[in-house]
């Protein structure tokens, strides 16, 4: 399989000229987007005034391995507007059994540019900012500029732990997932509203390094990390995956939901 044309390396911007006679004013998605979106903007709990919503949304998505594959790929189809895509690493040929926006000839290339030239070509509509970058504490700031929302696509304890607390300092949701085998985890972190990323870590352990994983496991839970995300812009926010932890293990195909407490005792939120 080869790569299709090289993608964006820096932010695009995608309002052209040639859409402006297709809208009415501010309250009309441009027909184009209406045609793409079709599916869910038939949805009650999106039509076009949610798409728009969707449209006007920033993310960071920290991690484009096997979670930030899905994610990345799940937010650019839904029409997100703004997608800050970040990731330190290279493709590796081991990483290919579940990294899906990486393919064969991706092999030594940097994670965000092999990334960001897929979903330029999956949605056009949304602009990506590629930062081939590590997550950490004097990066993450500048990283989370001007976005909503925070994604895990991570692999390692470190790394959430940094954007925990970055959530606790800016306030910005965390979406957490993690994966293991046929086994994962996820839980919505809200700041002042639910136990931090830390509370859960003293309590269940984090999950780090790079554990034997299938591509289907980070397939689910990356989904249902996109799917909370989506709901959280979408304003949904009576219904996210808040104070709880969904486990999910797949060979039994059991899924289940514990509820989380605060760590009186959390060295980030206590
Ligand atoms: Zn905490």
């Amino acid at each position: 399989m080869t790569s299709p044309h090289p993608g964006p390396k820096s932010v695009r911007t995608v309002d052209t000229d040639s859409d402006k006679g297709k809208t009415d004013g501010k309250s009309m998605l441009r027909q184009k987007d209406r045609e793409r979106y079709q599916r869910q903007i038939g949805l009650p709990e999106i039509g076009e005034q949610g798409q728009k919503r969707l449209g006007r949304s920033r993310v960071l998505l920290a991690g484009l391995g096997g979670l930030g594959s899905v994610l990345a790929a799940s937010l650019c189809a839904a029409g997100v507007g703004f997608l800050r895509i970040a990731d330190r690493d290279r493709v590796e040929l081991s990483n290919l059994n579940r990294q899906i926006l990486h393919w064969t000839a991706d092999i030594g290339r940097e994670k965000t540019v092999s990334a960001g030239e897929k979903l330029a070509a999956f949605n056009p509509e949304v602009v990506l900012e590629p930062r081939q970058i590590a997550i950490a504490e004097d990066t993450v700031q500048e990283l989370l500029r001007d976005c909503q929302i925070i994604v895990d696509g991570t692999d390692n304890l470190e790394s959430r732990r940094v954007l925990n607390r970055a959530s606790l300092k800016t306030g910005l949701p965390f979406i957490h997932g993690g994966i293991n085998g046929f086994n994962g985890m996820l839980s919505t972190f809200i700041p002042g509203r639910t136990p931090c990323f830390e509370c859960l870590f003293s309590e269940f352990g984090g999950g780090s390094g790079c554990p034997s994983v299938l591509g289907a496991t980070a397939g689910i839970v990356g989904s249902l990390q996109s799917l909370e995300a989506l709901k959280y812009l979408l304003g949904m926010h009576a219904e996210l995956l808040t104070g709880r932890l969904l486990i999910v293990q797949g060979r039994s195909m059991t899924f289940r939901k514990i509820r989380l407490e605060p760590n009186p005792a959390c060295p980030e939120c206590g």
